[in-house]
């Protein structure tokens, strides 16, 4: 499967998921079958916004409504993953229903990597850092993956692929549809 996104409904997401860090964003794909024309923003109302999402209810109800007047279709929707999860995470598996809507996920840019500074050697502060450890830095930031992927598939990481690591705000995007066997990959062109 594939799916064509206009540029204008790109950008729309991107700068949505950087407006709503630490939240996670979430808005309306409108399209056709295979194409979304665009991303319209939508109030997140989970109960906690920074760990999932929720789409405002009247939002979905004004957009189909939208969406039937200019001769489109709602055909899936996106939200934004902070912790930089490129990937549906285990709570979107778990509500996610076999409908054919798409999900666009815009994951955070380099915040799944390591802090790029481990330098216990910068001792500029008298050596009062020390106990900040690789690992308890590496315990942040993985809210939605705490529990395991039912599918047991490998974590991707999208990052070092040569995206300016230092570009806080940044994210990618991947595109996934539901189906009997779990989250598959939409192929973005
Ligand atoms: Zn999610």
């Amino acid at each position: 499967m594939k799916l064509a996104i206009a540029s204008t409904a790109i950008e729309a997401i991107l700068a949505h998921s950087a407006a709503a860090a630490p939240n996670e964003a979430c808005g309306l794909l409108l399209g056709a079958p295979g194409t979304v024309e665009r991303a319209e923003p939508a109030a997140n109302v989970a109960a906690h916004p920074e760990r999932s999402f929720e789409i405002d209810p009247a939002a979905l109800l004004r957009w189909h409504r939208e969406a039937r007047g200019a001769g489109l279709a709602v055909i899936g929707h996106y939200h934004s993953h902070p912790n930089g999860l490129a990937r549906p995470s285990a709570t979107d598996a778990a509500r996610a229903v076999v409908d054919g809507a798409v999900w666009v996920i815009a994951a955070a840019v380099g915040s799944q990597e390591p802090p790029p500074r481990p330098s216990p050697l910068s001792a500029s502060r008298g050596g009062r850092e020390q106990k900040a450890s690789p690992q308890s830095e590496h315990e942040r930031g993985d809210g939605e993956q705490s529990s395991p992927s039912p599918h047991g598939e490998p974590l991707r990481t999208e990052s070092g692929e040569g995206r300016g690591g230092g570009s806080s705000g940044s994210h990618t995007l991947t595109a996934w549809t539901m189906t009997a066997t779990g989250f598959t990959p939409v192929d973005l062109s």
